[in-house]
């Protein structure tokens, strides 16, 4: 089995002809030719549907039909009319299809700590707003002038770990007005669908789940030991007052672990306690409570504050604290890449009625899980990556070889763009990484 492009998007392909089509007329393209015309899109991060739809090359005509089995080419206008249509919902098995090669493939080792389980990241991230452009499923919040703003978010779910640069998303729910009143009530809604259909996708897989103050509270604690997986949840003294007045209190000082470690030029000063009531209302939820000071090489202070149901011992501080830090990496390594590397994560490719705004974004993600996947795995990709600088410059290259040239896959492409890129002298070290791309 392969994790190169031609055979995870033929993985997507089968997927979208397999969702079944919703309109009753005028089905002359089909469905999964939208869906895979979408996929190309964010694939080659055009920065608008217009701009594959209008003045397209010949070239490129052949190679949506080529790379991506798209037999009749949608316009602008007609995909936007039936994916406003197509819930996201329907997209969300394909993360863990995807997810499921790269395990198959035996990627993950290095991935997997504490007996196997994998660091799995939550957070939120808004990716549209406007005072004018809304549909049925938009976030809406009054303003003090009584303007309405429309917003878009969706919470992730992403597999990271401190020392790999490469974050796979497992899947993400779009944040819905639906769901309560509040900013929270939304978040912690989405976030139960989003673990449920984690748990179900990968039935033997255990989590170390990764998440900010809003999620550790009781409902949600106790909801992710019912189904046996491990938290490491960010904890505040505004919001959890219990916690941090049992640590301030003179009497309970001695009761706390104390340590201090230097790690690659860091001085961590760890206090834990293990088998605390979470808070007043909770008490039957007890949590080990870690607080970690960190001085950098240069004596910046940071202090951080979490609570686990691993036990926290003097042997895993040190690795505990590591782990849950890398949650940055769903902020900065996912949205911050989607924002800036040239997935126009915030550009409004059409927003519809209906479900066209979040269906897109889940569309989005995937492509950009599997470039991760080839970041991690393809050789060549690797390479290209290394000699173009930047991601934004090797979309730009794959943009322009597209419209001149015919390919007859995804390999002979990114075969194309090396030769064309690495000097001559050079080349001879790069056709040994083409013959041994999987
Ligand atoms: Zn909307």
């Amino acid at each position: 089995m392969s994790l190169g492009y031609d055979h995870l998007l033929s993985t997507c392909q089968s997927w979208f002809n397999n969702i079944s089509d919703h309109r009753k007329s005028n089905k002359k393209i089909s469905l999964a030719d939208m869906l895979n015309s979408a996929l190309a899109m964010f694939t080659f991060k055009y920065p608008s549907m217009l701009a594959l739809d209008s003045g397209r090359m010949k070239s490129e005509d052949a190679n949506l039909k080529s790379l991506f089995g798209i037999k009749n080419i949608p316009s602008d206008t007609a995909l936007r009319e039936t994916l406003d249509e197509v819930s996201p919902d329907v997209l969300h098995g394909l993360f863990g299809e995807l997810f499921n090669k790269v395990q198959g493939e035996d990627r993950l080792k290095s991935y997997a700590v504490f007996d196997n389980h994998l660091i799995c990241a939550m957070d939120g991230v808004q990716f549209f707003s406007s005072k004018s452009v809304k549909c049925q499923y938009c976030q809406q919040k009054t303003l003090k002038n009584d303007d309405v703003v429309y917003s878009h978010g969706m919470l992730g779910a992403v597999v990271v770990h401190p020392d790999h640069p490469e974050v796979l998303p497992l899947g993400a729910e779009p944040i819905q007005h639906q769901d309560g009143n509040t900013k929270n009530d939304h978040e912690l809604n989405s976030a139960k669908r989003l673990w449920n259909r984690l748990w179900d996708e990968h039935p033997t897989q255990k989590f170390l789940h990764l998440g900010d103050a809003l999620f550790a509270n009781g409902p949600m604690i106790r909801h992710i030991e019912e189904r046996r997986h491990s938290y490491l949840l960010n904890v505040k003294p505004d919001s959890h007052q219990t916690l941090f007045a049992h640590f301030e209190h003179p009497q309970n000082q001695h009761a706390y672990e104390h340590k201090k470690f230097t790690v690659k030029g860091e001085k961590i000063e760890a206090w834990f306690i293990n088998n605390l009531p979470l808070n007043n209302s909770a008490g039957d939820v007890r949590v080990n409570f870690l607080i970690v000071n960190i001085s950098d090489s240069k004596g910046k202070k940071t202090t951080f504050t979490w609570v686990t149901n691993i036990p926290i011992s003097t042997s895993n501080v040190v690795k505990l604290s590591q782990y849950a830090r890398a949650r940055w990496k769903i902020e900065n390594e996912t949205f911050n890449t989607l924002k800036n590397q040239g997935y126009n994560f915030e550009h409004n490719y059409g927003h519809g009625y209906k479900h066209l705004a979040n269906t897109l974004a889940i569309l989005m993600l995937l492509a950009f899980l599997i470039d991760q996947i080839q970041q991690m795995s393809n050789k060549v990709f690797i390479q290209l990556i290394k000699v173009k600088k930047t991601r934004t410059r090797l979309w730009e290259d794959m943009r322009s070889a597209f419209k001149i040239k015919n390919f007859n896959s995804f390999k002979h492409l990114l075969e194309y763009l090396i030769a064309n890129t690495i000097p001559k002298t050079k080349q001879k070290n790069t056709v040994k990484h083409i013959k041994s791309v999987t």
